[in-house]
């Protein structure tokens, strides 16, 4: 299965690609996690790409096609793949759709995890992701069993430096005029698929299964 998870920031894109990808066995490709790695490990990308995240802009398109294309080449993709916040322009989908046309591979399906702005500065603000593998937790919706601790590895779980109400605001304005469009784009694909994403967590993925599911067919 080759997956396209599309929403606005704090839709719970990263939330529900590990619930997905677990039960897929697929593998999760975050360009926001590729971003956040490189910065950590203070290379010359993640030098780059920190000048963009810090402000809510995008990283260029260069650099971020280039990255994906690498990554899908890797031999874990060849059975599937879930991305997670990319593409997020119509050059990076053109750019995608070429890539895997020369592979003779195409994508399956576009899933829109549908969230109205009103509850997305609530979702960023009190987002905690862990320091050490990245997993992403709510200090109201979704706490982890003990405080400021992943559950998964038991890494120190921080704020993301661009989760600020103003760089949220910002994010959520790139949003609307570079990624919006990519709706259309799928949906003329007749590949876009729409769950709705306001709902709890374990409700919003059991829909998201539905979807799969029937799409698996
Ligand atoms: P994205 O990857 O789309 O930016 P995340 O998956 O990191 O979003 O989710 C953003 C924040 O909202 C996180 O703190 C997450 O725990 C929380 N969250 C995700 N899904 C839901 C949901 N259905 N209801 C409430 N909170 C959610
Ligand atoms: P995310 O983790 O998906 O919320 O992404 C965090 C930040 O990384 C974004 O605000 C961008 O600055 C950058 N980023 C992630 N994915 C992309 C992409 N596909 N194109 C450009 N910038 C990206």
């Amino acid at each position: 299965m080759k997956i396209i998870l599309l929403g606005p920031p704090g839709a719970g894109k990263g939330t529900q690609a590990k619930l997905i990808t677990e039960k897929y066995s697929i593998p999760h490709i975050s360009t926001g996690d590729i971003f956040r790695k490189n910065i950590s490990e203070k290379t010359p990308l993640g030098i780059e790409a920190k000048r963009y995240m810090d402000n809510g802009q995008l990283v260029p398109d260069e650099v971020t096609i280039g990255i994906v294309n690498d990554r899908l080449s890797m031999n874990d993709c060849e059975n599937g793949f879930l991305l997670d916040g990319f593409p997020r322009t119509v050059k990076q989908a053109e750019a995608l759709d070429s890539f895997l046309n020369s592979n003779e591979q195409k994508i399956d399906t576009a899933l829109l995890i549908d969230v109205p702005k009103e509850f997305i500065l609530e979702r960023m603000t009190g987002r905690r992701v862990c320091s050490a593998c990245g997993a992403s937790y709510h200090i109201k919706f979704n706490t982890p069993k003990v405080e400021n601790k992943c559950d998964v590895c038991g890494g120190l779980l921080v704020q993301r430096k661009d989760d600020t109400e103003e760089t949220v605001k910002e994010r959520l304005d790139v949003y609307d005029r570079q990624t919006q469009p990519l709706i259309q784009y799928y949906k003329e694909k007749n590949i876009l698929a729409k769950v709705d994403g306001t709902e709890e967590i374990g409700m919003v993925f059991e829909k998201i299964c539905d979807v799969l599911g029937a799409v698996a067919k």
